[in-house]
């Protein structure tokens, strides 16, 4: 039976959303907080680029989208590291041809998104809305647009409304849910690399670019006109390297040339880009109790929000689309009953890629420069090569597949076991004992496909 269904939020989550309710049948009105970016530019400064990876192109091909978001897609096929003498070496992402992942533009990917779900002919999308809470005794929705409040009756109401969400307050306090924020000492800035005098690449295009420091670094993502877009991650207070300690130019332009000075070259008004661009905060948001019977479910960052060091938060938000999706189609008649099978089976693995991700700063920040990991993950790789089926290094299990992320997790630790093992005592690949390896891999099980 058809539903009229409300989503607050029209970012990633909400747009996808959006396209999946509308194509079950049901009439979806979404409210998003800020104006329509295919006509303002909202980005002020922020998280200009992704990474896609497998999980959200598997995503946007079941909504039948990924044609348009095809050519604003720029692949990258490893990782570029940045010494601190300016050399660079390439770290491939994975063995095959396949497993590279792809930057896009936040603007151009969401946009294409809401032209999806508008095409449709069952979604209504209100800009300027922003939500301000949930009454559930009156069945109300409450928004400010600009300086005037407005209620809106809503029947089921799906929160997609980000980290900060305000559906996420009114669940919890209705189902008596639980949310934990666990922030980051790091925060991020965003800069640009501007493009040469004829609009080519400064830098290799078709890469990640890190600029490894141990406790702050710098990425860079290529964009289609040829700039970068730079994010320093950094500790925020404190003595030392941290944002606290850069205020002047002078201290910022210091820090840049100690310790990015390849960079700095080439992005001639840093100083004026500093000075001017948001500072981000970074926490990890877990939350138990996604729904409140069957009239509210969060979804994306608003109920399982990640640091951004292994690329997934977005793709683990498309990915949970088509779950919530599934899950909803198995119980047609019972969305209480599929609200929370979604969220028993869904939370482990989004506990899970929480976990990796914060894990993943210490592998870009620092381990991409050790020599035992430079090693373990060419014997990954090449393990990999010899035992397709059943060993897969972590990067690619989360990134190139659609294992589940707790499966992932599980997997990979009894992978680093069995690293550890091989590699002990020796310098090269080449010195592996595959006899042992074999005898190893033989008691993993087969990886799910
Ligand atoms: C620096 C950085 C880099 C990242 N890089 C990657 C990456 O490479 N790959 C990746 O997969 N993920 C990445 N992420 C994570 C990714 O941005 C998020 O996981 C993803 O955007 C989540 O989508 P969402 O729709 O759940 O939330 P959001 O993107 O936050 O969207 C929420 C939407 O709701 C709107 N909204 C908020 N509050 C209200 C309200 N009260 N009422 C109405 N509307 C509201 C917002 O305006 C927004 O449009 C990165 C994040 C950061 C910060």
């Amino acid at each position: 039976m058809s539903k009229h269904l409300t989503i607050i939020g029209a970012g990633p989550a909400g747009s996808m959303l959006s396209v999946l309710l509308a194509r079950q049948g049901h009439t979806v009105t979404v409210y998003e907080s800020r104006p329509d970016m295919r006509i303002t530019d909202i980005s002020a400064g922020r998280s200009i680029n992704l990474a896609l990876a497998t999980r959200g192109i598997e995503a946007l091909k079941a909504i039948g989208v990924m044609e348009e978001v095809e050519p604003s897609l720029i692949p990258m096929y490893g990782r570029m590291i940045h010494d601190e003498d300016g050399q660079t070496s390439l770290q491939t992402y994975g063995s095959r041809p396949h497993e590279y992942i792809s930057s896009v533009s936040r603007t151009a990917l969401n946009s294409v998104l809401l032209d999806a779900a508008e095409a449709t002919g069952r979604v209504t999308i209100h800009f300027d809305m922003r939500c301000r809470g949930v009454d559930f005794d009156q069945n109300l929705l409450t928004f400010t647009r600009g300086e005037e409040t407005v209620e809106v009756p809503f029947v089921m109401v799906f929160g997609t409304d980000g980290s900060a969400s305000a559906v996420r307050e009114s669940v919890l306090e209705a189902n008596g849910g639980q949310l934990t924020l666990e922030p980051l000492v790091h925060g991020y800035k965003e800069l640009t690399l501007p493009a040469g005098p004829h609009g080519e690449f400064l830098i290799e295009r078709a890469a990640l670019h890190i600029w490894p420091h141990k406790d702050f670094m710098l990425i860079a993502l290529p964009d289609p006109d040829g700039s970068f877009t730079v994010t320093i991650y950094l500790p925020v207070e404190g003595p030392g390297n941290t944002f606290e300690q850069l205020v002047t130019d002078e201290q910022v332009t210091d820090f840049f040339a100690q310790h990015f000075a390849d960079f700095a070259a080439l992005a001639p008004d840093l100083t004026a880009q500093f000075a001017a661009n948001p500072l981000g905060l970074l926490a990890t948001v877990r939350t138990t109790g996604w729904a409140f019977q069957d009239r509210a479910v969060l979804l994306g960052d608003a109920s399982h929000g990640v640091v951004p060091f292994h690329g997934q938060g977005m793709n683990a938000a498309f990915e949970s689309c088509i779950e919530l999706d599934r899950f909803l189609k198995e119980h047609p008649d019972d969305w209480a009953t599929a609200f929370a099978a979604f969220e028993q089976s869904r939370k482990p693995d989004t506990d899970a890629i929480a976990d990796m991700a914060v894990d993943n700063y210490v592998e870009m920040s620092t381990s991409v420069v050790d020599e035992r990991y430079v090693l373990k993950r060419a014997l990954a790789l090449e393990m990999e090569k010899r035992w397709p089926e059943t060993f897969v290094p972590r990067y690619g299990m989360v990134m190139f597949s659609t294992v589940p992320y707790a499966v992932a997790q599980s997997r990979a630790r009894a992978q680093g076991k069995i690293l550890d093992q091989l590699t002990a005592g020796i310098a090269t690949v080449d010195e592996v004992c595959w006899e042992t390896a074999a005898a190893l891999v033989a008691d993993l099980e087969p990886l799910p496909s």
